[in-house]
């Protein structure tokens, strides 16, 4: 096939959409003289708490940041265990070994890619202290399933990287358990170019978590810069990080804010719309949204359906590839990762469905810079290809 013909173009996986906006935020944060966390940061918190309507939220230098400080939070260290899905992103289980704990792996339901709740029970010791639900791609995790096994005292933490937005019923992702992180990656439904967000509606855990975000300290800087007593510095109660937010970050976050609403009805409609034109293609499975849930769709993320296709999905890939279009596999399944594999001797079929999740899903572009020609155009380079 010619692919450098003069219909042909390129077409990102993922794109932020920044602009002048965001240009005019920086410039005033810049001008202000205050580019540390400061009042764009507690601006940012306030309108992102009360969109998930969460009470509290603390803004930090990523979710991944966001997910030890909550793990630190909850005093999980050595002995303690946390469950975590297979498949996901790395920072999931990273946080749980970077804390001395041991992070439990459970299998995903295939069809939705999150940790299926069936499973769980089996992994639950006297050790378990957590488990970390993932809201992968931006559908929210089985939470009603996930509850009714788990024990009293074991705590429901959400790796919400992907979620800003989602929904399950009328119920915001963010608020189905302790404590939840938010990712502003670029690859995420909003950016800060790095940064996370934890929400909580526990006071007792706020309080703890800005103290331990910012070394320990029982102060801000802010407050301490405002205060005037030059000779007023914090106590430092707790061994803690620097996981701040910038006030630079802060400001874009507020503008991001302003266009989240327009940003996830356009994807609603995209993915739709992929759904409704794939849905007779037999060798390329859509993704499911089981009733009741509002995905985000961070991620748009398809599924190979081997045995009625004659070519692989990485054959799949570099066919798009060579027409223009972008695509990734879904996540990583943890246990096939050198370090993961290396630490708890794992093999790969341990987890049957991460697996072939990991083998066979395929994330197609979806993002707010795409035109309706480039969505026609990714249309077309998948009905071209030879299947
Ligand atoms: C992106 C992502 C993270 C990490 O977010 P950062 O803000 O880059 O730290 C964690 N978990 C999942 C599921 C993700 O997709």
């Amino acid at each position: 096939m010619n692919t450098k013909n003069s219909e042909s173009r390129e077409v990102q996986i993922a794109q932020p959409s920044l602009g002048s906006e965001e240009v005019e935020a920086l410039k005033q944060t810049i001008e202000s003289g205050w580019i540390t966390q400061g009042s764009q940061v507690a601006e940012f918190e306030e309108v992102f708490a009360k969109r998930h309507e969460a009470k509290y939220a603390v803004a930090t230098s990523s979710c991944t940041t966001g997910l030890h400080l909550i793990l630190k939070a909850l005093d999980i260290g050595p002995d303690d265990e946390v469950i975590v899905p297979a498949f996901t992103w790395i920072a999931t289980a990273n946080v749980v070994v970077q804390c001395g704990a041991t992070p439990v792996f459970v299998d995903i339901d295939p069809l939705t890619y999150n940790i299926d709740p069936t499973k769980i029970s089996d992994h639950i010791t006297k050790k378990t202290r957590a488990v970390i639900v993932v809201h992968l791609f931006g559908l929210c995790a089985d939470i009603e399933n996930i509850k009714a096994v788990l024990p009293d005292g074991v705590h429901l933490v959400e790796d919400a990287a992907c979620a800003v937005g989602a929904m399950v019923s009328d119920q915001n992702a963010g608020t189905f358990g302790i404590a939840a992180s938010f990712s502003f990656h670029p690859r995420k439904i909003i950016t800060t170019g790095e940064g996370g967000m934890i929400t909580t509606d526990d006071e007792h855990l706020y309080e703890l978590l800005k103290m331990l975000r910012n070394h320990g300290a029982t102060i801000s800087e802010e407050r301490r810069h405002l205060s005037p007593k030059p000779y007023d510095l914090p106590d430092f109660d707790n061994c803690g990080f620097n996981y701040r937010m910038t006030d630079l970050q802060g400001a874009v976050g507020l503008v991001q804010m302003t266009k989240l609403d327009e940003m996830l009805s356009e994807r609603q409609l995209r993915a739709a719309n992929y759904i409704e034109t794939f849905a007779e293609l037999p060798w390329l499975r859509m993704p499911t949204v089981p009733e009741y849930f509002y995905h985000s769709w961070q991620s748009f993320v398809t599924y190979l359906e081997s045995e009625k296709s004659s070519i692989s999905r990485n054959e799949v890939m570099s066919g798009l590839h060579e027409r223009g279009v972008a695509t990734r596999p879904g996540t990583h399944a943890l246990h096939i990762l050198g370090y993961y594999k290396r630490a708890f001797d794992f093999s790969p079929s341990d987890f049957p469905n991460s697996l072939a999740s990991a083998q066979n899903s395929m994330a197609i572009p979806l993002h707010n810079q795409m035109s309706s020609e480039d969505y026609e155009y990714v249309v077309q380079a998948i009905n071209s290809l030879d299947v």
